[in-house]
């Protein structure tokens, strides 16, 4: 059946994919994006299909439209973007899921929420279950993105609870892929550039805190299925990949796959960046029938050949 499908943060890394899979489907498809951290480049190839629409829109605003489904991915995710202005971070996972989940009630609209892996800090428990109920220092740097997500979980429970409204939850873990903001400072973006330019790999801490690397494709899979699963089932739902590596074995996988001479160097580690991290997804294979597909090296190989491909100077530096 076609839906009527809102995706905001839709011409971001993640949205752009889940757009064009959407349209492809034949859905009708509206594109919603301040292009905070992200360009138009990311869609402009789907604006000539006549199923897709591309609005420029800040979702703390509230705007009115008439959808079946609501994918709500509007946030910066990478830390060096979310810490830009972080009180603006926290108003768009905050005042934006209000906005949303006013137009899935409104409409009798299905609505997903990108949640992440963020809400459980720095665990103490490992691998992360979706019963556990986090490690997060609410006044620190990081803050701004896991109390903004948090928060939006509340909301997006409360109007299950109050108002009937089919919200979802998704808990992505760490994902990566052709189309990552080059400059958006996350470990596989800031590795591969480096590498491909010969430049020093920057290993923050000694490298021994861990992350689990989703492949792209496998996370637009696994969030279609979530919102596509009968009423009744609103998660949270961890997504991601079992596969656990420290970063300094990603930086010797990477370096190992595009080759080059560049040397690792450590640079102070950032406040509260978690020390491991790796998802237990037992719910998302009973109930979505989902595993990942893509191991790290397939994965990291078509990012890398993306990489290879862009031309660096279209893209800003992490200071939008
Ligand atoms: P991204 O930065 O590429 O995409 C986010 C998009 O949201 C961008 O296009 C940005 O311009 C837009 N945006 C930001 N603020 C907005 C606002 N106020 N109004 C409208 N648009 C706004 O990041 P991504 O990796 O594609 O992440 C997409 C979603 O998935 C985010 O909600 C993020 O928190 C979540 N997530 C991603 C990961 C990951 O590893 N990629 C992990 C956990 C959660
Ligand atoms: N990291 C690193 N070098 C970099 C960028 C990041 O060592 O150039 C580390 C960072 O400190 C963290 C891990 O890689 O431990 C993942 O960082 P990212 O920003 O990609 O995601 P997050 O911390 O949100 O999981």
């Amino acid at each position: 059946m076609i839906s009527r499908i809102l995706v905001t943060g839709g011409a971001g890394f993640l949205g752009s994919h889940l757009c064009e899979r959407l349209v492809d489907e034949g859905h009708d498809v509206i594109c919603l994006d301040n292009f905070f951290t992200s360009q138009k480049s990311n869609v402009s190839h789907l604006l000539k299909r006549p199923n897709f629409e591309l609005l420029r829109h800040d979702i703390t605003l509230p705007i009115f439209l008439e959808v079946d489904q609501i994918y709500n991915l509007a946030c910066p995710a990478a830390p060096g973007h979310y810490q830009f202005n972080p009180i603006k971070t926290m108003k768009t996972s905050v005042v934006g899921i209000i906005n949303m989940l006013g137009i899935a009630k409104r409409c009798g609209a299905r609505l997903l929420q990108a949640s992440t892996s963020e809400v459980y800090g720095d665990p103490d428990v490992h691998p992360q279950p979706e019963s556990y109920r986090g490690n997060v220092n609410p006044i620190g740097p990081r803050a701004c993105y896991d109390e903004g997500k948090r928060a939006a979980e509340t909301l997006c429970m409360d109007y299950v609870r109050s108002n009937n409204v089919d919200a979802r939850l998704v808990r992505i873990f760490n994902t990566y892929g052709p189309r990552m903001h080059p400059y958006d400072g996350r470990v596989v973006s800031n590795f591969i550039r480096q590498a491909i330019n010969n430049e020093p790999i920057t290993i923050f801490g000694d490298g021994s805190q861990t992350r689990s690397f989703c492949y792209r494709d496998d996370l637009v899979e696994a969030i279609i299925r979530m919102m596509n699963v009968p009423q009744g089932f609103p998660g949270p739902v961890n997504i991601g990949n079992q596969g656990e590596f420290t970063i300094r074995e990603l930086a010797e996988l990477v370096l190992e796959q595009v080759g080059g001479d560049s040397k690792l160097i450590e640079k102070p580690l950032p406040m509260d960046d978690p020390t491991r991290r790796r998802p237990d997804i037992s719910l998302a294979k009973e109930k979505l029938g989902w595993e990942p597909q893509t191991s790290l090296r397939d994965g990291l190989a078509q990012t890398i050949e993306w990489f290879r491909s862009i031309d660096l100077g279209d893209y800003r530096p992490p200071t939008p």
